[in-house]
């Protein structure tokens, strides 16, 4: 398992968090400053993966099967204090029409079960994972929690059919839940190394991204780089709405409907098609991007394929070690 400390904020940080508007214009400004070379490396990203109006198929498929999160994150757009959607969990049978769809294409992307949200409230979520691994072997699968509905017995089934799965423990005092600590004391007394897990140190109360202007911390930034989201991600909400991208919280920006429609026809249609025209010069292109200042989609983009080709590799190795 791998630690991150993620609460650590430097001096200067904390002091310019007492006075916002200075804060807010250093963060502006550097956001500015990183615009022009961000840009310039996603075009270079988007550039491989679309040509002549069409795109690849998109690299990471993210699910949301149930619409809440019991996280109280100061920056979150969907934090329990000020969510503003209602309770809705998404339907087995539409569940598993994805994942047939997801087998019949033959997928071997990356699969989120989450989305703005704590998936481990749905109380389904871990049997339908156990079973999308048999119908998906060589997908990579992955899962996000704040940690809270976590016991050993869940983190033990997670940890057996998942390539990642990453603990954000939100706390200001860095202190870790006690069902995390006692997690944490059963995996540093394991003879497993689970090097598919992530356990992160996060802070509740911070300033992040905007999230699209949704985020309550949001600064007024205007950012004129592209986004690489829309060329390779592909969300999913309990619905069976296909929202623009995962900082899309609230499912404002609709690309279609999974009950209507299949994954393929919606990544091909009029509007994605549209929409990547327009965003590919500038963010600002588009109404519902214009305040969003979120420039790790990138990174974003080559650290899902670098996953990929961990899997690749490890499937790889387990089908020369059968043939043995
Ligand atoms: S950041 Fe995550 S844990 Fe925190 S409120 Fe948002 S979805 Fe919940
Ligand atoms: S610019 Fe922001 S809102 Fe628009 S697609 Fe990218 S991440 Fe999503």
């Amino acid at each position: 398992m791998k630690v991150e400390n993620q609460t650590i904020k430097s001096k200067k940080s904390e002091f310019f968090e007492k006075f916002k508007k200075i804060n807010d214009f250093l963060r502006s400004k550097k956001k500015k400053l990183k615009d022009k070379k961000f840009h310039l490396e996603s075009i270079k990203t988007i550039n491989s993966i679309y040509k002549d109006e069409k795109c690849d198929l998109f690299t990471h498929v993210q699910i949301e099967t149930i619409s809440k999160c019991n996280g109280r994150c100061s920056f979150c757009p969907v934090s329990a204090k000020i969510d503003p959607r209602n309770l809705e969990y998404m339907k087995e049978e539409l569940f598993f029409k994805i994942l047939s769809e997801l087998k019949q294409i033959n997928f071997k992307g990356v699969l989120s079960f989450f989305g703005n949200n704590e998936a481990l409230l749905d109380k389904r979520i871990i049997d339908w994972i156990e079973k999308a691994r048999d119908m998906l072997p060589e997908t990579v699968f992955g899962l996000y929690t704040n940690g809270t509905p976590l016991n050993l017995k869940k983190f033990l089934r997670l940890t057996n059919v998942l390539d990642e799965l990453v603990i954000n423990n939100y706390n200001d005092a860095a202190k870790l839940h006690s069902n995390v600590e006692e997690i944490k004391k059963h995996v540093d007394n394991s003879n497993s190394k689970y090097d598919n897990v992530i356990l992160r140190y996060r802070l509740e109360n911070q300033i992040m991204n905007t999230r699209s202007g949704n985020s309550p911390t949001a600064l007024n930034i205007k950012i004129n780089a592209t986004c690489t989201y829309p060329f390779h991600q592909i969300n999913i909400l309990p619905n069976g709405n296909i929202s623009l991208c995962c900082n899309d919280a609230y499912g404002d920006k609709i690309m279609g409907n999974i009950k209507e429609n299949t994954l393929i026809n919606i990544w091909n249609n009029v509007e994605y098609k549209k929409l990547r025209n327009e965003i590919y010069s500038s963010r600002q292109n588009i109404d519902f991007c214009k305040s969003c200042d979120e420039m790790d989609n990138n990174d974003d983009y080559h650290y899902k394929n670098s996953l990929i080709e961990k899997k690749k590799n490890e499937t790889k190795k387990i089908d020369a070690d059968m043939s043995k």
